[in-house]
């Protein structure tokens, strides 16, 4: 009879964990630890730092949305010498740990930041979310103005283009404001030199915007050539806070 009743209560039980109710509960607690779970993001570390070195490679004609352009460009560096390459593949890197560590898979258009090497190219860069299928790519930059007291950030998103970017032009909009929300609540400030004052630029002149069939951004992160800005680029807790802003934008976007 108690081995009778101790089945009873072990098949109760059993009813009881295998309930819709449980699995959903199980699954709402997984959610949580890992937000991003299922989720593909590109990130694009504009430039490579070795692009200087092949000058015949960075100047070739690519596609790039109706017209060709270079296949990429050298970058800017601050006043020290502080490549732009590095500066974004350093804040790419801390984006990438921290979007994986909620759950996401995230992809980058290179995987190193090296003298000997070049690329890719804009068109390589535009397309590097459409075929797996990217949930949004966000391509990092610092910009380079001699403009006196020229300083912080503006985010670039397409404008409406057909056939190339009417796809994507308004969730890339959506994805636009939240990054520029990010940045600013981590009190980074808005471009005063460019991009009207108001941190949000919207351009068809750019491959790497053009040819992407997922949402996507281009984000010049600050002015290196500004002091104050090339401060909080070269230094690790700054980089730090650039990255949790974009970290903060992508899980924004993606609710
Ligand atoms: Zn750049």
């Amino acid at each position: 009879m108690r081995s009778g009743l101790a089945v009873l209560a072990a098949v109760l039980l059993l009813g009881g964990l295998a309930t819709p109710a449980y699995a959903e509960r199980a699954e709402l607690t997984a959610r949580a630890v890992k937000p991003l779970e299922g989720r593909v993001v590109v990130l694009d570390p504009g430039h490579q730092l070795g692009n200087h070195n092949f000058p015949r490679r960075i100047n070739r004609l690519v596609p790039a949305g109706g017209f060709r352009k270079p296949c990429n460009t050298t970058g800017t560096a601050t006043n020290g010498g502080y490549p732009e390459a590095t500066f974004a593949w350093q804040v790419t890197r801390l984006v990438q740990a921290r979007l994986q560590k909620l759950g996401a898979t995230v992809k980058l258009t290179r995987n190193a930041n090296r003298q000997d090497r070049w690329g890719p190219c804009v068109d390589e860069r535009g397309r590097a979310g459409n075929a797996v299928e990217a949930d949004l790519k966000i391509s990092l930059h610092g910009d380079g103005s001699y403009a006196a007291g020229a300083r912080g950030f503006h985010v670039i998103a397409p404008t409406d283009r057909r056939p190339w970017t009417h796809d994507i032009f308004r969730p890339s909009r959506r994805l636009a404001l939240d990054t520029r929300a990010a940045l600013r609540a981590r009190g980074v400030p808005v471009a005063n030199y460019i991009a009207g004052g108001d941190g949000l630029d919207f351009r068809s002149d750019l491959g790497t915007l053009n040819l992407s069939d997922v949402p996507t951004v281009m984000v010049e992160l600050g002015n290196m050539r500004n002091p104050r800005d090339a401060h909080r680029m070269t230094t690790p807790s700054g980089r730090a806070t650039y990255a949790r802003a974009l970290a903060t934008a992508v899980r924004r976007y993606l609710g």
